[in-house]
This record gives C-alpha cells, sequence and structure tokens, in this order.
C-alpha cells in the first residue's frame, strides 16, 4: 500500500508457508485415508455400505485439520486487512484503490499453481478491506491490476523484473522499486494519484510465525523421508 510518500508492506510469507505444510500434510492424511474402506454411497438395488471405523477417524482427522488451516489463513487476512485500514486513517486517506488480480482464476497455469490459486482467499480478503474501509466513510475501488507490476512507477518504462524487484530499464531514470510498492504506485498513478518517492515504508507480518512451526522442522530435518509430524506420526502407526 502506498500514499504520497509512504507505503505499507505487508509480508504473507507465513500464510503461504501454512498453506505449503498443510497440503504436505493433507496429501499423506489421503494417502492414509485411501488404505481404509471408505463409504460407498446408495444406488437402487444397493444400500448405503459404511466406511470402516479407521477410515471415519481419519477422515475427522482430515477435515479438523483443513478447518483449522483455513481459519489460521483467515485470520492473517483480517489482520492484514486491519494493517491496510490502520495505515489508511493515520495518512487521512479518503479514497483507497486497490488491485484485484482479475482473471487469475480463468488461467491455467498447471496444477499446482491452480491449486494455490483456487484456495487463495481474494474475495476474501478484498471484502475484508472494503467493509472496514466503508465504516469509516473512506470509498473503495476494486480496479484491474494487471502489468502494474511490471513498469517504473516514475517514468512507466517497462522494467526487469527479479524477485520482488523491480529495476527501470530507462538509462536515465534506472531506479529500483520493491515489486509490491511499485504495483501499487502505478495503480495510484493509473487512477489519480500522485507518485512520490518513498520515504518511509512500514512492515507488518501476518499469519503464524513459520520458523516455530513443528511441521516445518519435521520438514527440513527428514526431507526425503517422513516429511512432516503428521507424516512421522503416521509411518510410526503403521510400522507398529
Ligand atoms: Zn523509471
Amino acid at each position: 500500500m502506498t500514499a504520497g510518500d509512504r507505503g505499507l508492506l505487508v509480508s504473507g510469507r507465513a500464510t503461504r508457508a501454512e498453506e505449503f505444510l498443510h497440503l504436505e500434510d493433507q496429501k499423506l492424511r489421503d494417502e492414509h485415508l485411501s488404505r481404509h474402506r471408505q463409504p460407498v454411497k446408495a444406488y437402487p438395488g444397493k444400500p448405503r455400505q459404511e466406511g470402516s471405523r479407521r477410515w471415519k477417524k481419519a477422515a475427522a482427522l482430515k477435515r479438523a485439520a483443513e478447518a483449522r488451516s483455513r481459519r489460521r489463513v483467515k485470520l492473517a487476512a483480517n489482520t492484514a486487512a486491519h494493517h491496510a485500514i490502520a495505515f489508511a486513517s493515520e495518512v487521512g486517506a479518503s479514497r483507497v484503490v486497490m488491485g484485484d488480480p482479475k482473471g487469475i482464476e480463468r488461467k491455467d497455469s498447471g496444477a499446482a499453481q491452480n491449486r494455490r490459486t483456487g484456495r487463495w482467499l481474494r474475495a476474501g480478503t478484498r471484502n475484508a478491506v472494503r467493509y472496514r474501509m466503508e465504516e469509516r466513510g473512506i470509498s473503495f475501488h476494486a480496479v484491474d491490476e494487471r502489468g502494474t507490476s511490471s513498469v517504473c512507477p516514475f517514468c512507466g518504462s517497462p522494467a526487469l523484473k527479479a524477485d520482488r524487484v523491480l529495476r527501470c530499464r530507462n538509462p536515465t531514470c534506472a531506479k529500483s522499486h520493491h515489486r509490491d510498492l511499485a504495483g501499487s504506485q502505478n495503480i495510484a498513478r493509473a487512477n489519480g494519484g500522485a507518485v512520490k518517492k518513498l520515504a518511509h515504508v512500514e512492515h507488518r507480518r501476518v499469519g503464524q510465525p513459520s520458523r516455530r512451526d513443528r511441521r516445518r522442522r519435521q520438514f527440513d530435518a527428514s526431507r526425503g523421508e517422513a516429511r512432516t509430524r503428521a507424516a512421522a506420526q503416521l509411518a510410526e502407526s503403521l510400522a507398529a
């Protein structure tokens, strides 16, 4: 987020880590489920067949893990929205324009990336910001953000992307920007806002601290074998 010469960066790294570790765990839970007898739906001439007790137990654990992970991700999105409101209030904004990654859902980016996009709380995050802004009398608009993170916000020249950094290719300008902040400034410029050099950028993190996550340590300690804590427990129970 940017306003004049001030910027706010909210890192969602912990949320990405949460998604990654959660999906690793769920993969193994699915494997576990597939080894037990599933319930079979009734069809004409055949009654419903119940699943085994082990299947039911494992299915309940999987549902609980899914709900837990969704809660964490949702909480992080709401916290991020909270930081955005605090920033908007502090700089005295009366109008907020938010970049909306429209069209990202229709694009086919392969199974893994499609799954990540599908799980992303896009509308949830946008609405969390919208409602809070409108509550405070700040007008809110969502605009298409396509192309905003690939040009220099000062001169509009094409820029080189390298990780999160954007380097202007215009030799007389040649400035470097943080891609997300540059994206925010480009959205501002396209919507009648002034773009200044950022003098002060606040950093905030949302989500659970992933470095202390037990699943992460397990994953790093035994990459290739039992990859997470749930996997280790599963391997243990199967060996017994
Ligand atoms: Zn430039």
